[in-house]
C-alpha cells in the first residue's frame, strides 16, 4: 500500500513530505500546527491479517512500514454495553492502558526505519509511558517534555524508562522539545500532532468499531486534549466509506475541561480561522484534556462542521459527581457528564460510542 501524496488544507498544496511546505503564520512558539491530509488508496474490503497480531494485523490499511520486532498485544481492545445503545471502546486495555500505543508503535517503526538512535515527544503522560514501553523494544533512547504539574503516578512510571525533561505547562514543553530536536540530528522527532505514522495508528480505533458493532454509531464521544486521537479517527471512518464499506460518519462530540477549552470556545464562537490560545487557562485534575491551545484546531473545527457534531465543556465536579468504569482516568472520565449533556440533545434511540481512552494509575 503506498502513499499518493499528501495535501495541505490551507493551500491545496500537494507534497510528499511534511518538511517540504509549511504554513509559519500558523506556528505558535514555532511548533507546527497540523495541515497535513494524507491520500492513499486502500482495499475494498476490510479483513484483518489473522497471521500477525497487534497494530500489524492492519498492515494492509496503512501506508507506512510496521517492524515486528516493535508490535506487541495493542489493539482489539473490548467494546462494552453501557446500555442498549451506549457502548464504551475501553482503551486502557492496550499494553500500557491507553490508546496511545497504537499511535507510539507506529512511531517507533518509523523512527527504526529512519535509523534514529533517540526518540522524543512531548507529552502529558500517557504518550511518554508507551513510549518508554516501545522505544525500550526497539532498543531506542527515549526523551520526554512534560508539564511539571503532570501527576505524580505518571511521572513516577515513566522515569523507569525514559529520560524526562520538565516545563512549566504543555506549550513550554512543546517549545523546548522543538529546541531540541533542532540541535541533534540523532533525535527521531516524534512529535504525534503531525506524525503521519502515528496518526495511521490512533486511526484503527475506528476500525474496530466498525468491526465490533457491525455497523457504524450515530455519535462518537471523544476527550479532547492535542486532539490527534479525534482526527485520526474521523480518518479512519473515512477510509471506510472510501472502501465502500459504510455511507455513514458518526456525529463527533469532542469533551474538553472548562476554562482550559478552546476547542469548546472556538466552536461556540464560530471561530474556524484563527487559532484560539486561552491566557491562564484554569488547573484541572483531569490534566490530559485541560489545555491552552490546540495544535489540530483548524482539522477539528471542520470535522466537528462537517459531523454536525457538538463540542463539550465539563468541570472537574461534574466528573466527580458522575463517575463510572472506575477504572479508567480522571480526564477519561469526563465522557460520563458528556454523554448526559449530549443524550438532552440528541435522538433517544442514537447509538452512541465513549472512547476510554486511558486506565487510572492512581
Ligand atoms: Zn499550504
Amino acid at each position: 500500500m503506498k502513499i499518493s501524496y499528501l495535501s495541505c488544507d490551507i493551500c491545496g498544496f500537494k507534497g510528499k513530505n511534511p518538511t517540504e511546505h509549511q504554513h509559519k503564520e500558523l506556528e505558535i512558539g514555532g511548533v507546527p500546527m497540523n495541515i497535513w491530509t494524507l491520500v492513499y488508496s486502500l482495499p475494498k474490503s476490510l479483513k484483518l491479517n489473522d497471521y500477525c497480531k497487534g497494530i500489524a494485523r492492519y498492515k494492509e490499511y496503512i501506508p507506512f512500514e510496521i517492524r515486528e520486532n516493535v508490535v506487541d498485544e495493542e489493539c482489539n481492545t473490548p467494546m462494552i454495553k453501557l446500555k442498549e445503545n451506549i457502548f464504551l471502546k475501553d482503551e486502557s486495555q492496550n499494553p500500557t492502558h491507553s490508546f496511545k500505543d497504537r499511535g507510539i508503535v507506529m512511531l517507533v517503526s518509523d523512527a527504526l526505519k529512519a535509523g534514529k538512535k533517540k526518540i522524543a515527544i512531548p507529552s502529558t503522560g500517557n504518550a511518554a509511558i508507551s513510549l518508554g514501553y516501545y522505544a525500550n523494544k526497539a532498543g531506542l533512547e527515549s526523551i520526554v517534555f512534560i508539564p511539571e504539574d503532570t501527576a505524580l503516578s505518571k511521572k513516577e512510571q515513566i522515569k523507569k524508562r525514559s529520560t524526562i525533561i520538565y516545563d512549566k505547562d504543555l506549550v513550554k514543553s512543546y517549545e523546548h522539545f522543538f529546541d531540541f530536536c533542532r540541535t541533534d540530528d540523532s533525535v527521531y522527532n516524534g512529535f504525534p500532532v503531525t506524525n503521519l505514522p502515528y496518526a495511521q495508528g490512533i486511526k484503527t480505533i475506528s476500525y474496530e468499531i466498525f468491526l465490533q458493532m457491525g455497523d457504524v454509531p450515530e455519535w462518537i464521544i471523544i476527550p479532547v486534549g492535542s486532539g490527534g486521537n479525534v482526527v485520526a479517527q474521523y480518518n479512519g471512518f473515512k477510509d471506510l466509506i472510501n472502501m465502500g464499506l459504510t455511507d455513514k460518519i458518526p456525529r463527533f462530540a469532542t469533551v474538553q475541561i472548562k476554562g482550559a477549552d478552546p476547542i469548546t470556545l472556538g466552536y461556540q464562537t464560530k471561530q474556524y480561522d484563527d487559532i484560539i490560545l486561552i491566557e491562564d487557562s484554569i488547573k484541572s485534575k483531569a490534566e490530559a484534556i485541560a489545555s491552552d491551545t490546540c495544535f489540530n484546531y483548524f482539522k477539528i473545527m471542520s470535522i466537528l462542521n462537517e459531523t454536525r457534531g457538538i463540542a463539550i465543556s465539563v468541570t472537574d465536579k461534574d466528573i466527580e459527581e458522575n463517575q463510572h468504569a472506575r477504572w479508567l482516568e480522571f480526564s477519561s472520565q469526563s465522557i460520563f457528564p458528556a454523554l448526559d449533556m449530549l443524550i438532552n440533545n440528541t435522538n433517544k434511540k442514537d447509538t452512541i460510542v465513549l472512547v476510554g481512552t486511558a486506565i487510572d494509575r492512581g
